[in-house]
């Protein structure tokens, strides 16, 4: 209750920022109090180690390695506490036929924790679960990419699940973001509610590999509402948190406002925040293992990441209110 307090007390301080009111000294109280960690560390790692395990051969979109990939994350939604909309977690989506490997299925893990507050408003938190598969006869394990979101997209579902957010939560496990984000189409184009009252998307993509404690959120260029919100959780950050890499006028590379599933959102103007590290050394390369990964950093990224999905959450009917169709 007194956390809260505190909480709401953080955001009316975001809302009055412009009045000179810095929310960092709420969020320093709070940065205090959490201890101890909300987030598994031990689960977090497992779950990127058993994605990233050879025997999940990379995790191709419609090969036998993504239906285990797959089995194994619609396990652990149940285990999570995830509900899901009907009697399964999955909904179909088509491949493309360019593949030319002749698969034409794969499928997207979806469900939702319930929110406290009667709202017909949701935020949709997303991570592709696929990966490149096994090329020239080397398995692309894909632990950062993105073994790694996945298993943040986990966490926060374990962690909502005993401390109800304000407002549904959607949760989607994404196939086919690897060469053609069929799996976060095939999400929007029929969500599992009223696209209307899908407010926002949280997109996770490679949040576990950084030498440098540098996370980017990005988005706020396309939605400078949302701003406020990063800068406040950017302040007691546990990991540097940079706002970027969605301005237009920067090179093609720079820009990832289309690269990952958020760009579905986009689309349809629905705003996002990507959260996601810069390419490194192991980026699509066979060696993005679980023994690259840096997971200090990569508990530090998924504490801020509920940080900031929690200040969303709490004040999205404001958000909702600043979104424009
Ligand atoms: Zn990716």
């Amino acid at each position: 209750m007194k956390r809260k307090i505190a909480l709401t007390l953080a955001l009316m301080l975001i809302v009055t920022a412009s009045s000179g009111q810095s929310p960092s000294r709420q969020m320093s109280k709070d940065v205090a109090i959490r201890a101890p960690s909300r987030i598994n560390a031990a689960q977090l790692l497992e779950d990127v180690k058993v994605l990233a395990d050879d025997s999940m051969e990379g995790r191709k979109a419609g090969t036998p390695g993504g239906a285990r990939a797959r089995a194994y994350v619609v396990r652990r939604f149940r285990e999570a506490g995830i509900k899901s909309f009907g009697s399964s977690y999955e909904q179909p989506v088509k491949l493309s036929p360019e593949r030319g490997d002749g698969a034409q299925q794969g499928a997207n893990v979806v469900g939702y924790v319930g929110g406290k507050e009667k709202s017909n408003l949701y935020l949709v938190i997303t991570a592709h679960y696929d990966h490149l598969g096994v090329k020239g006869g080397k398995i692309y394990n894909g632990a950062d990419d993105n073994a790694s979101g996945v298993a943040a997209l986990l966490a926060m579902a374990t962690y909502f699940n005993r401390n109800r957010p304000a407002h549904s939560i959607i949760f989607a496990a994404l196939d086919a973001e690897e060469g053609s984000g069929a799996g976060g189409r095939a999400f929007v184009s029929s969500p599992p509610v009223d696209v209307r009252h899908i407010v926002m998307d949280v997109n996770l993509d490679m949040v576990s590999h950084s030498d440098r404690n540098e996370l980017y959120a990005s988005g706020t260029y396309h939605y400078p509402f949302l701003k406020p919100y990063l800068d406040a959780v950017a302040a007691h950050a546990p990991v540097k948190l940079l706002l970027g890499h969605d301005d237009p006028a920067g090179s093609k590379r720079d820009d990832w406002t289309t690269q990952s599933d958020h760009q579905a959102f986009h689309r349809e103007k629905i705003p996002f925040v990507y959260f996601g590290v810069e390419d490194h050394k192991d980026y699509h390369q066979p060696t993005d293992d679980f023994q690259t990964i840096t997971p200090d950093f990569f508990t530090r990224a998924v504490e801020t990441i509920l940080d900031a999905v929690k200040l969303l959450d709490e004040d999205l009917q404001a958000v909702e209110s600043k979104r424009t169709r």
